[in-house]
């Protein structure tokens, strides 16, 4: 399309360029070919490129406020202008919770088996293989033992980036081991929930860990030790079915997307249309699904009180 404007940018450019020239009589020709490139195209090869190191800025997906991921961290990965709460791992919340950075990982040397042989767009065990890779996770969830302002307390928490923190046997089996041993040494349980839902890839096996798990907690109920589940975003399938809605106290980060299916299948299940904010935390704790809403940097001193309420 023929801009409106067209003919005043060009006018715009000549007078510019007789400007720079510091004559206003030269032929159109002469007054043009001075800003004219010579060679063609972009003519750096790719190997010559100056790359610009990753991940030095960070821009929120809320707000589209933009500023440095150290300003970030230092945040505690919170958005400093619309408190939008970003995706972080476990080894970010060990750090945000236990004193002094100090924690023992447990459980470190369980991995994921291809019992099924299975394919999707890659194999199973080649997709294992490629995330351990990139990564120094052993898989979707990582339990340390450490002290919260002074209270010994076990943190199994999930990472999103080891295949969308989903749920497979490692994950069942680490999350029964920590009752066993927050039994043995009495020490209270807490799982900070991550995760997209069962593991496809391992089928049926995933799906019995909904049931392993939440006996596991049931026994912890019973030797009267308090677990604390918080849900982040995103809480979904099996952990909503099971261990992340059985906690004594169940908290949400704000904003937190938490739900058994996505809202996509349910509206086309329903054939309604959703009321604003489903699904969100704010919108769970209104309907009674969870206790409190948690801001990430209050919630080391959130979880202190709870620690302190459940030892008296
Ligand atoms: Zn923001």
């Amino acid at each position: 399309m023929k801009s409106p404007f067209r003919g005043w940018g060009m006018k715009q450019d000549e007078d510019f360029a007789a400007n720079l020239a510091g004559e206003d009589g030269e032929a159109e020709e002469t007054k043009r070919s001075w800003f004219r490139r010579i060679k063609k195209n972009i003519t750096t090869s790719t190997k010559d490129k100056k790359e610009a190191p990753d991940g030095l800025w960070t821009k929120c997906p809320t707000c589209k406020l933009t500023c440095t991921v150290s300003e970030l961290r230092e945040n505690l990965f919170v958005c400093p202008k619309c408190e939008h709460h970003h995706r972080i791992g476990s080894a970010e919340y060990f750090d945000i919770l236990f004193d002094e950075d100090k924690y023992t990982k447990l459980f470190g040397n369980i991995r994921s088996k291809d019992y099924l042989n299975f394919v999707d767009l890659k194999p199973y065990q080649q997709r294992l293989d490629e995330t351990y890779a990139k990564s120094t996770i052993h898989d979707s969830i990582t339990v340390a033992h450490g002290k919260v302002n002074k209270h010994d307390i076990v943190v199994a928490c999930m990472d999103f980036e080891f295949i969308g923190g989903s749920l497979g046997s490692v994950m069942g089996e680490k999350i029964a081991r920590a009752c066993d041993y927050c039994i043995e040494h009495r020490v209270p349980f807490m799982i900070i929930n991550k995760s997209g839902g069962a593991r496809m890839m391992e089928s049926a096996f995933s799906l019995m860990q909904l049931a392993k798990t939440s006996g596991k907690l049931s026994q912890l109920s019973d030797a009267k030790i308090p677990y604390f589940s918080l849900c982040t975003d995103p809480t979904f399938g099996g952990t909503t079915a099971s261990f992340a809605m059985l906690g004594d106290i169940i908290m949400g980060e704000p904003g937190a997307l938490i739900g058994f299916a996505g809202p996509r299948v349910i509206k086309e299940t329903i054939k309604k249309d959703l009321p604003p904010g489903f699904q969100r935390s704010e919108f769970l704790l209104e309907h009674g699904f969870l206790d409190f809403i948690v801001n990430r940097r209050t919630l080391k001193e959130k979880l202190t009180q709870l620690l302190v309420l459940f030892k008296n």
